[in-house]
């Protein structure tokens, strides 16, 4: 059965949140930004830091397969799981699981995926969101409810057989996604979490991004907050001889910005992925009223993030 119980426009929230028209995928955004940089900024690619050691000076860098170097400072910018933060902000960081585990694929696109994201909900909570890309494709998730238990820690085999097992019965077109599961370098699977710090700097060293302030998925504010904190981090060290001046500016001046971002809707997640067909009823029930009503615009409060609600300085860089 493949009947629409709601839909909602890309205009329905004036172009903005979780149905915003305007998308670009993560691996062009970085191509993009590669591109751009890629003449004045050295790139060292396969390879990770494994040890910090800050002299008070300078910051000595161990690499796992470069040789070791000496730097002014260092940034950390490597996503919510960063290896380079724990090795100084290890014992002060709060990763806080959403209690949500989604799998992230592409599979091949068939007449009904059509040119419109859909939601698909089961019971148990359970989720799967077929999406159009612009490649020819359809991107797939399939969500389920899940304390913190490892999931993500598991071989692509096994995460897939997991999936297949949680989502038996699950109907729509959740079988067909399921055969279809991405090939390795094409299948991710994560627990939806949040990283919270009491401070983005120790010294010569900082963090920016989701590996300083993810917000999740669920906010879609983490392209806007990670080039956002990159851009005021740079402003600060650009206008501040000192480095230590220009790390408290960019947390007095994003702080609070990270703080509303962080600030999930009421309810989110589990109100988005009811566990009983009551629920789903109940959920279907109120969002086919909102598709038609100007209930949609009180929606938006709690939908749309505040992308817009932060003026960037500025900083003439
Ligand atoms: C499936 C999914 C959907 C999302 N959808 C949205 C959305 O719709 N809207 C939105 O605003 N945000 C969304 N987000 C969040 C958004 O992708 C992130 O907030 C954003 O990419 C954060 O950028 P970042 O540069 O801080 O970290 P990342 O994009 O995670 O980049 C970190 C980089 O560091 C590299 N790296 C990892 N470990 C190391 C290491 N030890 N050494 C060196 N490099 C390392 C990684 O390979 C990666 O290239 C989504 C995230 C996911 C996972």
């Amino acid at each position: 059965m493949n009947r629409t119980k709601a839909a909602f426009a890309s205009g329905t929230f004036g172009g903005q949140g979780p149905i915003a028209d305007l998308e670009i995928l993560r691996a062009d955004l970085s191509r993009i930004l590669y591109e751009t940089t890629h003449t004045h900024t050295e790139y060292l690619f396969d390879d990770e830091i494994t040890q910090l050691s800050d002299t008070g000076k300078k910051v000595d860098v161990t690499f796992r397969n470069g040789p070791d170097r000496t730097f002014d400072l260092v940034v950390a910018a490597d996503g919510a799981c960063s290896r380079t933060r724990d090795l100084i902000f290890g014992d002060t960081t709060d990763i806080r699981p959403v209690g949500l585990t989604t799998a992230y694929f592409t599979i091949l696109r068939q007449p009904s995926d059509g040119t419109w994201a859909r939601w698909h909900n089961a019971t148990q909570g359970r989720t799967a969101t077929p999406r159009p890309d612009n490649r020819g494709t359809t991107r797939a998730s399939l969500s389920y409810p899940s304390p913190p238990r490892g999931d993500e820690r598991l071989a692509p085999d096994a995460q897939k057989k997991l999936l297949r097992r949680l989502f038996i019965g699950a109907g729509w077109e959740v079988p067909r996604i399921l055969t279809a599961m991405g090939t390795p370098d094409d299948f991710f699977l994560d627990s939806v979490t949040q990283v919270r710090m009491p401070s983005w700097a120790r010294e010569r060293v900082a963090v920016v991004g989701d590996a300083a302030y993810c917000a999740s998925p669920l906010s879609g504010m983490g392209t806007s907050l990670a080039p956002t904190g990159a851009y005021v981090l740079a402003g600060e060290l650009a206008h501040h001889a000192h480095h230590g001046i220009a790390f408290a500016r960019y947390e007095h001046i994003l702080r609070p910005y990270v703080t509303r971002a962080q600030h999930l809707p009421p309810g989110v997640p589990r109100i988005a992925s009811p566990r009983t067909r009551a629920g789903i009823h109940a959920l279907n029930t109120v969002l086919r009223a909102a598709s038609r009503s100007r209930i949609a615009k009180a929606l938006n409060r709690f939908l749309v993030p505040p992308a817009d609600t932060f003026t960037l300085p500025p900083y003439g860089l």
